[in-house]
C-alpha cells in the first residue's frame, strides 16, 4: 500500500467471473483484487468483475516457477498485500508465493497437508483424531496392500476434487479394477499419475463446516448437511444449512474440525471441511480444504446463516488487514437458513432441453442460479464427466422450508437428451467448481 493508494490489494488466482461472491466481498471489504483468469476463461479487461483493477495472466499448473517469478516481479514492481484462491489445485502454490513473499498465508507446509489426501489422513491420524483405516497407494500394482481394509472401502486420487474418480469397491475381489480405473481417471482428469488413497466407507450422513481461523483460533461459522451419498460414484447433490443437528452432535462436530486445523497447521484464513458421521454422531473428517469452498458457495451459505460476511473476513486475513479477531467462541446463532441445490445430469448425451430452470430466477427464495451446461453441451456418462449442469441458490426462514425447496426442484428440473454424441464435443470445462466441491 502506497500513500496514494491506501486500498489494499489481493492477488486473486483461478477465480472464475462467473461465481461472483468473492468479487463482491472484496468491493464491500474495500480491497483491490488483481485477478489471475483461469487459462480457458476469456475475461475481457473491459468488463471487469466487481474489486477487480488488474489482470495478470499465469500459468499456474503448466509453468508454477514462471508463475512464481512473474508474481515476484509484479510485486517489486507495484507491491500487493496478498495472494489468495479458491481453486484447490493452486493452494499450494498460493500458499508458496505467500510464503517467499513474506505474506501472510498458511505456509507449505500446511498447503501440502490440506491438499494431498495422504498426507492429510496421516496427519490427522497421527493427531489422534477420527480416521477411517486406510492405505496410500504409490503405484497401482500394490493394489493388494488395500485388500486388508474392513470392505467396503472408497478410491480416489491423492489431489482430488470435485468427487472425480472417487470410486467405492465393495468387495477385495474388485479392488484391482476400480483401483486401475481410478488410476487412469486421476491421469486423465487431473493430470496426476502419483498417487490415490483407499480408506474404508464411512456409513453416516455427509456435512460440510465452514470456519474462519485467525492467529489459530478457529471459529465454526456453519455446519450444512450434504446429503448421504451411497456410492460408487459421488456426485454433488444438495447443501443445506444450518443442519438439524442435536447439540451435542454439533458439539462433538466442532471440536472435531478445531482439532483437525491444529493437526494439519492451518492458523489463519477459511476452511471448507466435508465429514460423514458414522453411526449418526461420530464425525470422521472427508477432507479439510484451506480455502473458501466451492469457489464460493461457501460464503453464500455461511453468510446466509450467520449473516457474516465470511468471504470479506477471508479477504481481510489474507491481506494482512484484519483487525477484528472474530475470536474461538461458540458457533454465532443463526440468522436463517440457506441452500445450494446441484441440479444432476441425469443422464448422458447431448443436452436438447433444460426444464424448470430459466422459471426458477423470478423466485423470491431463490438469488442465483448459476448454469454451467446448456443445450448442445455433450454430458459424457459418469465418471468420465463430471460437470454440474446448475447451482440453484436459496434463502429460506428455516432448514425444514429449504428441505421442502429442494423436493420441488426435484420434481420440477428435468434434463433432455439425445444420443446422436459421443466423441465430437467436450465440455469438460466445469469440475472446477470445486465441489466440492462444494463445494
Ligand atoms: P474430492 O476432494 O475429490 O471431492 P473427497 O475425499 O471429498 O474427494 O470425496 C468425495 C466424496 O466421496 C465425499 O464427499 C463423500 O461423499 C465420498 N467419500 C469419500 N471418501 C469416503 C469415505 N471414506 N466414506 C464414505 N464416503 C466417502
Amino acid at each position: 500500500m502506497t500513500a496514494d493508494s491506501p486500498r489494499p490489494t489481493l492477488v486473486l488466482v483461478y477465480q472464475r467471473t462467473s461465481l461472483p461472491w468473492v468479487f463482491e466481498s472484496a468491493q464491500r471489504a474495500g480491497i483491490d483484487l488483481v485477478l489471475v483468469p483461469r487459462p480457458d476463461e476469456a475475461v475481457s479487461a473491459d468488463r471487469l468483475p466487481p474489486a477487480v483493477v488488474d489482470l495478470l495472466r499465469l500459468d499456474v499448473e503448466g509453468d508454477p516457477a514462471g508463475a512464481l517469478d512473474a508474481l515476484r516481479r509484479r510485486h517489486e514492481a507495484n507491491a500487493f498485500q496478498g495472494v489468495v484462491t479458491l481453486y484447490d489445485p493452486a493452494v499450494p502454490f498460493v500458499a508458496e508465493a505467500a510464503e517467499l513473499l513474506g505474506l501472510p498465508g498458511i505456509g507449505r507446509d500446511a498447503a501440502l497437508g490440506a491438499q494431498d489426501k495422504r498426507v492429510m489422513r496421516e496427519r490427522l491420524a497421527a493427531a489422534g483424531l477420527n480416521v477411517p483405516g486406510f492405505v496410500r497407494l504409490d503405484d497401482p500394482a500394490d493394489w493388494e496392500k488395500a485388500a486388508r481394509l474392513a470392505f467396503p472401502v472408497v478410491v480416489k486420487p491423492a489431489h482430488g476434487f470435485s468427487s472425480l474418480g472417487v470410486t467405492k469397491a465393495e468387495t477385495p475381489q474388485s479392488l484391482k479394477s476400480v483401483v486401475d480405473e481410478v488410476w487412469q481417471t486421476s491421469a486423465n482428469k487431473l493430470g496426476r499419475t502419483d498417487g490415490l488413497v483407499v480408506e474404508e466407507y464411512l456409513d453416516g450422513p455427509e456435512f460440510a463446516v465452514e470456519s474462519l481461523a485467525q492467529g489459530g483460533d478457529v471459529r465454526v461459522l456453519a455446519i450444512g448437511y450434504k446429503g448421504d451419498p451411497q456410492g460408487p460414484h459421488f456426485e454433488e447433490g444438495v447443501y443445506r444449512a444450518p443442519a438439524a443437528l442435536p447439540d451435542a452432535v454439533q458439539e462433538s462436530v466442532r471440536r472435531e474440525v478445531v482439532a483437525a486445523h491444529r493437526a494439519l497447521g492451518i492458523t489463519d484464513g477459511p476452511t471448507h471441511t466435508e465429514l460423514r458421521l458414522r453411526g449418526g454422531e461420530t464425525p470422521y473428517l472427508l477432507e479439510m480444504g484451506a480455502r473458501i469452498g466451492g469457489s464460493g458457495v461457501s460464503h453464500y451459505i455461511a453468510s446466509g446463516v450467520t449473516g457474516i460476511d465470511f468471504a470479506a473476513q477471508a479477504l481481510r486475513i489474507a491481506a494482512g488487514t484484519a483487525t477484528e479477531p472474530l475470536g474461538s467462541g461458540p458457533s454465532p446463532t443463526p440468522v436463517a437458513a440457506a441452500a445450494n441445490y446441484i441440479v444432476p445430469c441425469g443422464g448422458s448425451g447431448r443436452i436438447t432441453a433444460i426444464h424448470g430452470l430459466a422459471e426458477l430466477r423470478d423466485d423470491p427464495r431463490v438469488d442465483h442460479v448459476v448454469q454451467m451446461l446448456f443445450p448442445g453441451d455433450v454430458v459424457r456418462p459418469y465418471p468420465d464427466f463430471t460437470g454440474y449442469p446448475a447451482f440453484v441458490l436459496s434463502r429460506h426462514a428455516d432448514t425444514a422450508e429449504a428441505e421442502e425447496f429442494h423436493r420441488f426442484l426435484e420434481q420440477s428440473i428435468r434434463i433432455d437428451y439425445t444420443d446422436d454424441t459421443v466423441d465430437t464435443v467436450d465440455t469438460d470445462d466445469t469440475e472446477d467448481t470445486d465441489h466440492e466441491g462444494q463445494a
